[in-house]
């Protein structure tokens, strides 16, 4: 279990942020990552699906898939798309050649979106079980970074 620690919770700069530069994933690109759709991707990718929850645990999983996706190791996908029966979004999952789900705690509540659509989940991680889940937004990139390394490892990505 990593213990939250506040006085090491990421600061953002407010000035790179009204600059447009997107400050959680790589402060050193100049120009955004333009992504292959998701749906043109989805049988030769590894996608991921993140709860987004509104808790510290909830934001570390967002923060982790947009950096695995970055790292060109999966791709995020839209889940309340999927938990609104969106005909595409159903079909990506259904084409994906892995369901990567990151859910923050132990409510699982990306893993039952897929569940209740019936796709398959290939691999799964609750963030709480590695980080206390703390009522806050504020997340710390160290933490993002060491959840992702265990899903790489684990999920062998
Ligand atoms: S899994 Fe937990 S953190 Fe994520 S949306 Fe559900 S209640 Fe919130």
């Amino acid at each position: 279990m990593i213990k939250y620690n506040c006085e090491k919770t990421a600061q953002v700069d407010v000035n790179k942020l009204r600059k447009g530069e997107n400050y959680m994933q790589n402060n050193e690109r100049k120009e955004p990552k333009i992504l292959e759709g998701c749906y043109k991707s989805a049988e030769h990718a590894n996608i991921v699906w993140v709860c987004d929850g509104a808790a510290n645990v909830g934001q570390v999983g967002q923060a982790v898939g947009v950096l695995l996706t970055n790292m060109d190791k999966a791709r995020m996908c839209c889940t309340t798309a999927v938990g609104a029966s969106s005909k595409p979004h159903l079909d990506i999952a259904e084409r994906a050649k892995k369901n990567i789900v990151i859910d923050g705690c132990e409510n699982r509540c990306a893993s039952k979106v897929l569940e209740k659509a019936g796709k398959k989940i290939h691999y799964e991680i609750t963030i709480s079980k590695y980080l206390q889940k703390v009522p806050t937004l504020d997340i710390y990139m160290g933490n993002v970074k060491k959840i992702a390394q265990t899903i790489m490892e684990e999920a062998q990505l």
